[in-house]
């Protein structure tokens, strides 16, 4: 998996001063939390529903290998094919193989991260076949040449006129001007796009389950996009993670209800879509051909570590939602398909830490994103272990190890500790300029700290630490 994020600290100054994402984030900061603490409110008890839904997913991985498995046979007997992929790589390559099987010239793709993440489509423009994404948000991105900014609405670091700047720039109508009417600019994808739904020979689409039991391939849009890129070609080829297999259709339910609850603050998402093989005898629609393509790409490696408990994540985004990080720098800062705390573990997982390693650090660890994860994922301690890691490994740079062994020291002897906070809270106090009332405020930090004040005011600290507070408030009490 190519990624950026070793530039994470530069990515994120940029998306600071991007007033079009900064707009976008304000939006999701103040809309989706609230969507998502109202869907919990009105189901009976969505705190057991999440139990049930973490161990529904911790099942699927501690049998991986037997669902998986069950999940061939099934596929094989209603006539359709499983191919296995250990790397990305392979995964791009049998695709293309299954494409040039069937004389393809044009594909429509549905929005699949499994996809983004082993850069599919470049692997298959490369290997000369025209691939249109149908998701409206993915679309939009692949006309403007972008990856996604979120897991699920991947385009909403671009404002409507750069939407309409885009499909002036590649619809080649003729006008006078870009469009900006957002509607009339829906009309307009939804005709070039249906073009593409029937004149494509194979469409693709990922799957956000796959049920052992019945061979079946859940598959959940909002636009209805993925039913026609999998009903309308000849051919059609999924494409996802091994993790997601999940055991019966009972346990699918349990997970397609924290699903939309955690995404979108709805019950169910918009379509929800299970397909079963090729068509069968006496049907008179559906694909002929229907392959399964399973991507391991570092996922089975996972089971083995400490970082096991990221595979039951079922990519809601209730966790970029939440995030203070994430929401204040977007998915692109990240360098990576995966971003907000998901994708802070997930990317060094499957591309490595040493070039990943700010990922981990990106993070407050509030925790607020482990409070709301449906499936009970341990973000904080992951992210933790991360951070562990690269420690073990040397990565932080020469002036960060210092300053932790700095750090080390004086919260290690008392001593230290009062004599440093006593001098820095006098030192602090002095940087300080009056505010209303009582208040003072630091507006300006020197050298390595000034990063606190870059973008807001802090409040000064008090006139003395807190320890030295106590003590005097313990002395009153006694005297
Ligand atoms: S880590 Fe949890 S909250 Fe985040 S996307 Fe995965 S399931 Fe959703």
């Amino acid at each position: 998996m190519q990624t950026t994020s070793k530039h994470f600290r530069a990515q994120a100054r940029e998306a600071l001063a991007n007033e079009t994402l900064q707009a976008s984030l304000e939006g999701v900061r103040r809309v989706m939390p609230e969507i998502r603490a109202a869907a919990a409110d009105r189901c009976d008890d969505f705190a057991a529903l999440c139990t049930q839904a973490k161990d529904v997913r911790q099942h699927s991985i501690d049998h991986l290998d037997q669902l998986l498995a069950t999940f061939e046979q099934q596929v094989v007997a209603a006539g359709g094919q499983v191919h296995w992929a250990r790397t990305g790589e392979e995964a791009t390559q049998i695709i293309a193989d299954l494409c040039a099987s069937v004389d393809c010239r044009s594909i429509i793709k549905s929005k699949s991260m499994v996809s983004e993440e082993i850069e599919l489509n470049s692997a298959l423009e490369s290997a000369g076949y025209e691939v249109t994404e149908t998701d409206l948000g993915e679309y939009i991105i692949q006309l403007r040449g972008e990856k996604p900014s979120h897991i699920l609405a991947p385009s909403l670091h671009v404002s409507l006129a750069e939407v309409g700047e885009a499909f002036n720039a590649k619809h080649g109508i003729e006008r006078d001007a870009p469009p900006t009417d957002a509607g009339e600019m829906l009309l307009e994808a939804r005709a070039v796009l249906r073009e593409k739904f029937l004149s494509a020979d194979v469409g693709i689409t990922g799957a956000n389950f796959l049920v052992a039991e019945t061979g079946g391939v859940v598959v959940v849009t909002n636009e209805g996009n993925a039913d026609l890129s999998m009903s309308l070609p000849d051919t059609h080829i999924v494409v996802t993670g091994i993790e997601k297999v999940v055991r019966s259709l009972v346990d699918t339910g349990v997970l397609l209800r924290v699903l939309a609850r955690s995404a979108i603050g709805e019950r169910l998402s918009n379509y929800t879509t299970f397909v079963h093989g090729p068509r069968q005898e006496g049907e008179i629609s559906g694909p002929r051909g229907f392959h399964v393509v399973l991507v391991d790409n570092g996922r089975s490696q996972l089971l083995g570590t400490g970082f096991r408990d990221m595979l039951r994540c079922i990519r809601c985004s209730a966790c970029l939602n939440h995030c203070p990080v994430y929401t204040a720098v977007g998915g692109h800062a990240y360098g990576s398909v995966y971003s907000g705390p998901m994708g802070a573990i997930l990317t060094p997982a499957f591309a490595g830490l040493p070039g990943t390693v700010h990922l981990p650090g990106a993070s407050t660890l509030c925790g607020r994103c482990e409070s709301i994860c449906p499936v009970g994922i341990p973000l904080v301690k992951l992210l933790r272990r991360w951070r562990e890691a690269s420690h073990a490994q040397s990565l932080p740079t020469a002036g960060e190890r210092f300053g932790l062994a700095c750090w080390r020291l004086v919260n290690r002897w008392p001593l230290v500790y009062r004599l440093v906070t006593k001098f820095g809270v006098i030192l602090v106090r002095s940087l300080s300029v009056p505010g209303t009332g009582q208040q003072r405020w630091l507006k300006r930090l020197p050298s390595f700290t000034a990063l606190w004040t870059q973008h807001r005011d802090i409040p000064a600290p008090a006139g003395n630490s807190f320890q030295a507070q106590w003590r005097r408030h313990r002395a009153g009490r006694k005297s």
